[in-house]
């Protein structure tokens, strides 16, 4: 019988591990090894700068992966996961049929109290699909950029997270926090706002609708040195996040029905029950003092609710990088277990509502409260587990500990 060797690398069945056989043709482990990452890179290379959800995810998906680490807000999650869906299955659906349908951007306005998850959600989508994240602060822009940022370093942020990958960087997902804060200052506004609003919207609408930007790259890995480049903003999601205090009375005064209409130009109206949900409209937002382009480029307005008291219990235990499950696993690596009692995690809801410091202030009382616990347990030879009790939380007692058993 002839000797049997690799189709390929032409070894022989003695100088590699498996030679598999098929009819004529044989093909050792190495080549198959070979072909195998060869492979894996050619589809990296074909994947380059496409999301990942557009293949294999839907709307639902994304809200089952936001309710894995977003608690509650299951209106605003279901809008915003829509509209990104929307937004990537359009980027994707363009460059498939090669044609030139007009794509219309649906970025996003996500409204609420601060400390509510908005860029929670933000972080949270663009960690799933896999696409460069940057978070600007609005309130530290400037129309020229003389001092603090200007929109080109938001861009510039946002090519640092693609490792300088442009085409990458063009499907990223921009967030930029306190958007409220440059609405301009309206006549008989009681808010003391940034005289400069209005410049600061101009400069973000013409990245926000797309304009090729001139970008000047330094220190990322795949550019050395500095050079200008050009980004084309056109496919960037923009999610623009904001408390917006003081919109829902403007909201209500448009929407509420008149009880009383007489002469008197107090004019009475039905109060919106506690708690109710607000539907802030573009004509709202405008008379809060945001340009009308501004308001036209951001179509999806999600609104979330203020955190109750279940929803901060919640978010102590349920997500997946919960803060307990955080300090669980710090003394898990010093081989003790820790336990917090219900009482324990009831008493640091009510601290954070009591300091009005919402789900902002659970992690800062946690880290207070168990601040002695973490700097000794490395040193604790025999204890194996740690109970918080309420007592610890609201006295600043000791916690509960239990020695492991003399072998
Ligand atoms: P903001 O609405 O001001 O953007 P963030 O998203 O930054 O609020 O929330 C601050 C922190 O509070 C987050 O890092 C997160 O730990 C927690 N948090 C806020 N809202 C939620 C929520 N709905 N679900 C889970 N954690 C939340």
């Amino acid at each position: 019988m002839a000797d049997q060797h690799c189709s390929i690398c032409a070894k022989t069945k003695e100088e590699v591990k498996i030679l598999l056989k098929a009819g004529d043709f044989h093909i050792c482990d190495e080549c198959v090894k070979f072909a195998g990452q060869l492979l894996e890179e050619q589809e990296a290379e074909m994947n380059k700068g496409k999301p990942k959800f557009s293949r294999n995810f839907t709307p639902a998906d994304l809200v089952r992966h936001l309710d894995e680490y977003v608690v509650g807000q299951e209106d605003a999650k279901k809008v915003f996961a829509l509209a990104v869906y929307n937004h990537y299955k359009r980027l994707d659906k363009k460059n498939m049929l090669k044609s030139q349908v007009k794509v219309k951007k649906s970025n996003i306005l996500l409204i609420g109290p601060t400390g509510t998850g908005k860029t929670l959600l933000a972080q949270t989508i663009a960690k799933q699909l896999d696409v460069p994240f940057t978070i600007a602060d609005a309130t530290s822009l400037t129309e020229a950029g003389y001092v603090g940022d200007d929109v080109e370093t938001i861009l510039q942020r946002l090519i640092m997270d693609a490792d300088g990958d442009l085409e990458k960087a063009k499907r990223g997902i921009i967030f930029i926090d306190e958007i409220d804060k440059i609405a301009k200052r309206t006549a008989g506004s009681s808010i003391t706002r940034d005289v400069s609003g209005e410049g600061v919207q101009q400069a973000l609408l013409k990245i926000i609708e797309g304009t090729n930007a001139r970008v000047q790259i330094s220190g990322a890995r795949k550019t050395p040195g500095s050079q200008a480049e050009f980004l084309d903003t056109t496919d960037i999601l923009f999610i623009c996040g904001g408390a917006f205090v003081g919109l829902d009375k403007i909201v209500e005064t448009k929407t509420s029905a008149p009880i009383s209409m007489g002469f008197s130009a107090n004019v009475e109206r039905e109060k919106p029950k506690k708690g109710a949900k607000f539907k802030p409209d573009p004509e709202s937002l405008h008379e809060f003092g945001l340009i009308p382009e501004f308001i036209g480029r951001l179509p999806v307005i999600c609104t979330l609710q203020e955190l109750d008291e279940s929803a901060l219990r919640n978010i102590l235990t349920q997500p997946k990088d919960a803060i307990v499950k955080q300090y669980q696993s710090l003394l898990e690596m010093e081989g003790i277990e820790l336990e917090f009692e219900d009482k324990a995690l009831d008493a640091i809801v009510k601290l954070a509502i009591e300091n009005k410091t919402g789900a902002r202030g659970l992690q800062a009382i946690i880290e207070e409260k168990l601040r002695d616990v973490m700097f000794h347990a490395p040193e604790w030879e025999n204890v194996e587990k740690v109970i918080v009790t309420e007592k610890m939380i609201t006295k600043g007692a000791e916690p509960k500990k239990l020695v492991r058993e003399a072998a």
